[in-house]
């Protein structure tokens, strides 16, 4: 038995998408800006993929741009408004490394976030106004949707007001990588000027993704070349993976409504088996005042007494693939900044689980998970604790 509970990582592959796809690798394999017939196919299947992603992104054909991916839709955002305007960025000290990182290489800042992980938007209008007095204004604010490690989402509406408040001129960035799946991002980052997507987490391949550029961000290329996507990202069009990435659009449109609570439910179901069943484990956000709204898909526990790599090995072993939700390319788990910007204590941070559920996860994987964890929690336990010291020797104890 298999418990694949790492959707947030990457999602298996739809087989609606591989269909899909497959046409494009094996016959269709025009270059999509050439003149011929195999061109010609392979255009109308980006333009009409082109029409599914704007639909998921909640933007118009014409504000979609095709990236190889979230890493650089982010980049594309945050460095490309820099690049086409000046200014600073500032971003939360929650985003995920393709925003946090561009943000900070560019000298900007990340602002604090509560124990829910929810940013402080009344440090977010102190941080603005400050840049402003300074003469370093922001020109770009990323604000992701939802989390990737604890599934906070966060109120982009109430954000949006306080940039356009204290920061009139600067574009509105929101990473809503892990959110397309769940979030009807029309209207959910409807009030964001940049929205990227990236379709390995919502079911289609790896290595393609989005960014909605809505109205008329000013933004320069980072890719220059043959002017593709109306000169803002140039490079031959990834044709297969467009259209695997619309293939699975169209089922999550299509879905959405029926999987969130179905999806819930089951992650409900999980937390509490692992939160009621064993001592010392503590749901992330159980704790939050006022609770966040959340993603459905993503069960986040902080273990005590455990090292969480040590349990994700015992886990994979007996069939629950789980993550600890902040890895580095090398695969080693590294300590989370998100749980440390929530305030979470290092002791319960290092014991940190994220189970995160999707499009194909049933009732046999949440059982199978909450069979396999509590024995496996229970047996680090007894190695990590310190050995009991024996008694003295009974036959010298005078009586
Ligand atoms: N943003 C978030 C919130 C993510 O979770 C990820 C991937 O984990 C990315 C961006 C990067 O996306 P990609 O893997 O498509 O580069």
């Amino acid at each position: 038995m298999e418990a694949y509970l790492d959707h947030a990582a990457s999602t298996p592959t739809r087989p609606e998408a591989i269909e899909a796809m497959l046409p494009f690798l094996r016959d269709q394999w025009g270059n999509p800006t050439g003149v011929h017939a195999r061109a010609r196919a392979a255009r109308k299947a980006v333009d009409e993929s082109r029409e599914v992603v704007a639909a998921l992104l909640g933007c118009s054909p014409g504000e979609v741009v095709f990236t190889s991916g979230g890493t650089e839709a982010d980049d594309l955002a945050i460095s490309g408004v820099l690049d086409a305007r000046g200014g600073t960025p500032v971003c939360t000290a929650v985003e995920h490394h393709a925003v946090l990182d561009p943000v900070q290489w560019r000298g900007g800042e990340a602002v604090a976030v509560d124990g829910s992980a929810t940013v402080d938007l009344v440090a977010l209008a102190a941080v603005l106004d400050e840049r402003q007095r300074a003469g370093f204004p922001a020109s770009v604010v990323s604000v992701m949707l939802a989390n990737n490690e604890v599934g906070t989402i966060q109120p982009l509406a109430d954000v949006a007001a306080v940039v356009r408040r204290h920061a009139p001129d600067a574009a509105l960035h929101t990473d809503a990588v892990q959110a397309a799946a769940w979030c009807n991002l029309g209207v959910t980052a409807g009030e964001a000027d940049l929205v990227s997507i990236s379709a390995h987490k919502f079911g289609g391949p790896k290595g393609v993704g989005a960014l909605a550029v809505r109205g008329d961000v000013a933004l320069s290329p980072r890719l220059l070349g043959g002017g593709q996507e109306r000169g803002r990202r140039s490079g031959t069009h990834n044709v297969a993976g467009i259209v695997g990435m619309a293939a699975a659009a169209r089922l999550i449109l299509g879905e959405r409504d029926e999987q969130v609570p179905r999806v819930a439910a089951l992650r409900d179901r999980l937390e509490a088996g692992l939160v009621d069943g064993v001592d010392g484990v503590v749901a992330t956000l159980a704790s939050a005042d006022p609770a966040p709204l959340r993603l459905p898909s993503i069960c986040h526990v902080c273990i005590e007494g455990i090292d969480s790599e040590s349990l994700l090995f015992l886990a994979d072993r007996d069939g629950v693939a789980a993550s600890a939700a902040s890895s580095c390319a090398s695969g080693a788990t590294e300590a989370s900044h998100v749980l440390a910007a929530m305030g979470v204590p290092a002791r319960l941070a290092s014991g940190a689980l994220r189970l995160s559920l999707g499009w194909n996860t049933d009732d046999a994987a949440v059982d199978h998970a909450l069979a396999v964890l509590p024995g496996a929690i229970e047996r680090l336990r007894r190695l990590e604790a310190p050995p009991v010291p024996s008694p003295p020797p009974t036959s010298e104890v005078a009586t």
